[in-house]
Order: C-alpha cells, then structure tokens, then sequence
C-alpha cells in the first residue's frame, strides 16, 4: 500500500466509521476485466513511519490487489519461540512498480480534484517537487508497505511447495491441518476476511463431518477463484491417507473439496455423515 498524504486547509471533521469510510475498486488499465486496485480515502494523514507528515489532514491511499513480488517467511532456528525471517519483498516485480505508479497518479488526481480543493492545503507526500520518474520510483521504494492481506505461507496443492491437501491436512503429518488464510494457494482480488471465513466453514464441515456434497452441490469450489502451479481442483475429496483421525471421513458417500459457499449448520439438504 503506498500513500498520498494532504495537509489540511481547515479542521477535519472525525470519522463516522473506521477513518477509511470510501472505497473504490478500480481498474489501473482500461483493459482488465476486473479491478486490480483499491483506493482508500481517510480522514487522517497516514504517514509512513520515518517520514514528515502534517498534524492535520487527510490521505488517499492506493494497493494493488494482486500483486505479483513474492516475499518469504523463512524458519531460523528449531526453537519455536524465535520469530521468523519475513521478508516482503514489495516491488521487486517491475509489474507491481508500474501499477503502483498509476495507483499514485489516480490518487494525486483524486486528491488535487476541484471537489477537495476547500480541504487541501498542500500535497505533503510525496509532495509537490516530486514528479519526474526517478523521484517518484524513490518515493514508492520508501513509501509503500503492507496491504495486511498476507496469505499462502501453507497454500493448498499437490506441487512440492504445497503444504496441505485440498481437504486443508498438512502433507505427511497425520492429523494435523491448517485452517487460515495461509492455505490460500494465490491472492483473492479483494480483502481477504471473507474468504478466510469462507474456508474456516468448510473446514468446520470437513472436521465434524458433515455432508458437503448433499447441500452445495452445484456450488462453486472455492479453488476456482484461486490460480496458479500447485492449485489442483478435485472433484471429490475422500480421505486416501490412512490412518485418519476423522472416522467420518471414511463413509462411502463422495465428500466435496472445499467450496465458496458459506454453508448453514443445520437445514434442507444437509445433513451429517456417520461414522
Ligand atoms: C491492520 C489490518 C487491517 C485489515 N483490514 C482488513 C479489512 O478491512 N478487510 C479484510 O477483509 N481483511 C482485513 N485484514 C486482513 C484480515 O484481517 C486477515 O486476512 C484475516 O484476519 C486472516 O485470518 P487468519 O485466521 O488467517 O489469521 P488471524 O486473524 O491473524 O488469526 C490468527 C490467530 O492466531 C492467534 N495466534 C497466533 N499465534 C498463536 C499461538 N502461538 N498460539 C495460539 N494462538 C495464536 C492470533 O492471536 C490470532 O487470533 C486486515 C489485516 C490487518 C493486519
């Protein structure tokens, strides 16, 4: 996420919600058949840590919702209390320096409008002086941080770097899986919540052993939303891995791979499968 911060002509008036209360989804080229980029207006000046920004004001910030670096989380030690080595990795892929320079031109655009002129009092980031390509690649380089919408560490798939099945068990640990948006084997194009949502009711599901074919059949599998080398998209997702903790699992009834669905508890059509 990178940041246009204004410093404001008059006093803020405060958030009715969350500071953030506009959003919009757009598209950084005409072309694409679907946003790749959200713009989120705020009623405070988010300045990045280590850079002047104005006590009063407002921001326009701007992230690519798919972006294409690929940061790391590394072990460094046996010891599970050490933290990992994370490294982001942001705009090492030139793709994602050029969409985040148009992000950074749709939002000075935004906040130079006509309608905003009575708030604004001066561009404070990047500022004003910073136009030419180098300055402004500079900026972006010190600027942009995080969407906190980091997934995959665990992602789903069959390929040597997938860490769980398509039924979320983590390969070759018995009884163990992994329920979050890790598992995610590619970035939704949108927030991530309500897909890590999506996947805790399916697993939820799987765990207790409920039916998922009898309710969702036609249903969507949520993989279909997700690309990418190690996705596989079965069509059915009986246990092959015996011994299994999940004694459910070994009915004879076909059982769903994971879908979009955010399925019921109780209701027509569904019901549970007995041991
Ligand atoms: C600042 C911020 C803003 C965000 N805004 C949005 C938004 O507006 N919309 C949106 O859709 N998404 C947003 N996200 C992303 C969204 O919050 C995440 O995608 C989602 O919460 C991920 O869910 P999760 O279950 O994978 O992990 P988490 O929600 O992070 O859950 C992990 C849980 O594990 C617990 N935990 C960690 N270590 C241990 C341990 N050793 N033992 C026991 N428990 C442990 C943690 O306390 C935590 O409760 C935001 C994220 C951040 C950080």
């Amino acid at each position: 996420m990178g940041v246009v911060v204004y410093s404001a002509a008059q006093p803020m008036p405060e958030g009715t919600n969350n500071h953030g209360d506009l959003l919009a989804a757009l598209r950084s080229d005409p072309e694409l058949s679907a946003p790749d980029m959200h713009l989120l207006l705020v009623d405070l000046p988010m300045t990045p840590p280590g850079l002047p920004g104005p006590e009063s004001g407002f921001s326009i910030a701007f992230a690519l919702l798919q972006p294409h670096s690929r940061g790391s989380v590394r072990l460094v030690s046996n010891d599970p209390l050490v933290p990992p080595s994370i490294d982001p990795r942001v705009l090492t892929d030139e793709r994602d320096m050029a969409g985040m320079l148009t992000g950074l031109s749709m939002a000075r655009e935004i906040g130079g409008s006509q309608a905003l002129a009575p708030w604004r009092k001066d561009e404070v980031l990047p500022g004003a002086q910073v136009t030419s390509d180098a300055a402004t690649r500079a900026f972006l380089n010190r600027d942009v941080g995080t969407y906190f919408h980091g997934i995959g560490t665990c992602r789903i798939g069959t390929g040597q770097d997938a860490v769980v099945d398509t039924q979320l068990r983590v390969h070759g640990i018995h009884g163990l899986r992994v329920v979050d948006a890790s598992v995610m084997p590619s970035i939704p194009g949108a927030n991530t919540n309500a897909t890590v949502l999506a996947i805790a009711e399916r697993a939820a599901a799987m765990i207790t052993g409920e039916d998922l074919q009898a309710s969702d059949a036609g249903q969507d599998n949520i993989l279909r939303g997700f690309t990418g080398p190690n996705v596989t998209v079965e069509s059915g997702g009986r246990c092959d891995d015996e011994p299994c903790d999940n004694t459910a699992r070994h009915s004879t009834a076909p059982r769903g791979p994971i879908r979009a669905s955010a399925p019921t508890r109780t209701g027509p059509g569904r019901k549970l499968i007995r041991p």
